[in-house]
């Protein structure tokens, strides 16, 4: 019997991890950390797999969401293998380093006890268990022929990946990690399997999300490069808070060319800290993985202006000046989060978003206000000092996951047996659910409960 087990604690984008077992075989999926819990809070729920010894744990990309717990779970099965692709794992041990260290704050400012999870010296010891593979490799799991698995590129982030698995009796099991088909400013768009697949495991970050019919990538650049110029030319600062991983070495990448064809002033480029350290890896591995424009390198094309190296330290933003800082969401004690409450209170700033934050997020709490109202920047909406939100706040779609209907359209082709819903909040897998029990006729559709072992012959 084949099965599937969502060990992620509730139906959401939070400590993403999946279990496949086969038999005697037992497969993790993605070894994730949730984003907004702390402490133990933040594990998936790897009680689950106590007499359920996994042999291989697999990360599909190296978003703190999908392997941020996984020298957590390598300490508990120091047998276990664990198989990724060199992207995943030269970003990967770049990330976490950085959640040691983030960690290790959270204990000193917030007491969270527990926090590190496992330091420095116990990272370095089990990243040198990690293997990896290439895009494509056909390789074995478990021992004799146990389960086949191969990687496509997921087109999400430098090294991301879907997983194909293939049982002995050949059922063909694909996860798609987090998506995109579209090309992005670097990253080229993913490359899936188009057949021979019976049980489709799917992210639906986007599954209730409408995305503007005329939308167009290069029209919301040059929205952005306008921005920026205005704000420029008044005199104002811009403040773009990016995540590390990902949106960070697009977005400096589109900075570097908009200042090459005159879109906007030869401003300085405020950038460093993990971004800086990833767009490095992302630099190196530029010739030898999957890119849109293949050999370019983003920092021969735009120079920064380091930051600050101690991440406390009081910065103020100067006039004329872009700050390409995380984090995205902009949570208390970051740098975005600290530049804002200089940049908020002035008619010139001007506070541009380019991704996804959390309804909770400091960053969604400014996109929701109406000019003017007060704003607190705390981890909570009634924590922090208040500030007027009287600066120019601005939106734009450079989404790294895959749209509902570009979803929907790849399960379409397809055609699954069996689809499992992961990687979104409620309201989006309970409508992704619904259009595809519309779209596949006969197929099971399944909003896997967590601990619930999902039967998938
Ligand atoms: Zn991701
Ligand atoms: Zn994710």
């Amino acid at each position: 019997m084949t099965t599937f087990t969502n060990l992620t604690g509730a139906a959401e984008i939070g400590a993403n991890s999946y279990l496949i077992e086969d038999g005697d075989i037992r497969i993790v999926l993605d070894a994730g950390m949730h984003p907004k819990r702390e402490g133990k809070e933040a594990l998936p729920c790897y009680h689950l797999l106590e007499g359920r010894e996994p042999q291989t744990i697999i990360v599909s990309h190296a978003h703190i969401d999908h392997i941020g717990t996984l020298p957590v779970l390598q300490q508990e099965y120091p047998q276990a293998k664990v198989m990724m692709t060199h992207g995943t794992a030269a970003v990967g041990k770049a990330i976490l380093h950085n959640s040691v260290n983030v960690m290790s704050a959270k204990r000193l400012q917030d007491g969270v006890e527990e926090y590190p999870l496992y330091t420095h010296g116990e990272l370095e010891h089990v990243t040198g268990n990690w293997e990896e593979r290439l895009y494509g490799e056909i390789f074995e799991i478990g021992k004799e022929r146990g389960m086949l698995g191969t990687f496509y590129d997921a087109g999400h982030i430098l090294g991301s990946s879907g997983v194909m698995l293939e049982t002995r009796k050949g059922l063909r099991i694909f996860y798609t990690g987090d998506v995109q088909f579209e090309h992005q400013s670097l990253i080229s768009g993913a490359v899936f399997p188009e057949k021979d697949v019976d049980v489709l495991i799917m992210e639906c970050t986007h599954g209730a999300t409408e995305r503007d019919a005329g939308y167009r990538r290069e029209r919301e650049l040059g929205r952005m490069a306008q921005a920026i110029r205005r704000t420029l030319e008044e005199g104002g600062a811009v403040l773009i808070p990016v995540f590390a991983l990902g949106k960070s070495q697009e977005l400096l990448y589109e900075l570097g060319r908009f200042k090459e064809r005159g879109l906007i002033p030869d401003a300085p480029i405020h950038f460093g800290g993990l971004g800086a350290k990833i767009t490095q890896v992302y630099d190196q591995l530029a010739d030898t993985s999957p890119r849109k424009a293949p050999g370019v390198r983003v920092r021969e094309n735009v120079e920064t202006v380091p930051l600050p190296k101690d991440a406390a330290s009081v910065m103020v933003p100067d006039p004329g000046n872009i700050y390409l800082v995380s984090s995205g969401m902009m949570s208390a004690h970051t740098l975005s989060n600290r530049l804002a409450a200089y940049v908020l209170p002035h008619k010139r700033n001007s506070i541009l978003f380019v991704g996804y934050s959390d309804p909770d997020s400091p960053a969604s709490r400014i996109k929701n206000a109406r000019p003017g109202e007060l704003v607190r920047l705390g981890d909570k909406p009634e924590r922090g000092q208040a500030y007027p939100v009287n600066c120019r706040v601005e939106g734009f779609d450079f989404s790294g996951h895959a749209t509902k209907e570009a979803l929907l359209h790849y399960a379409g082709r397809l055609k699954p047996r069996k689809v499992i819903l992961v990687h979104g909040d409620e309201r989006a897998l309970e409508e992704m659910r619904i259009l595809l029990e519309q779209r596949l006729h006969g197929a099971q559709i399944i909003q896997p409960q967590p601990g619930v072992a999902y039967e998938l012959e």
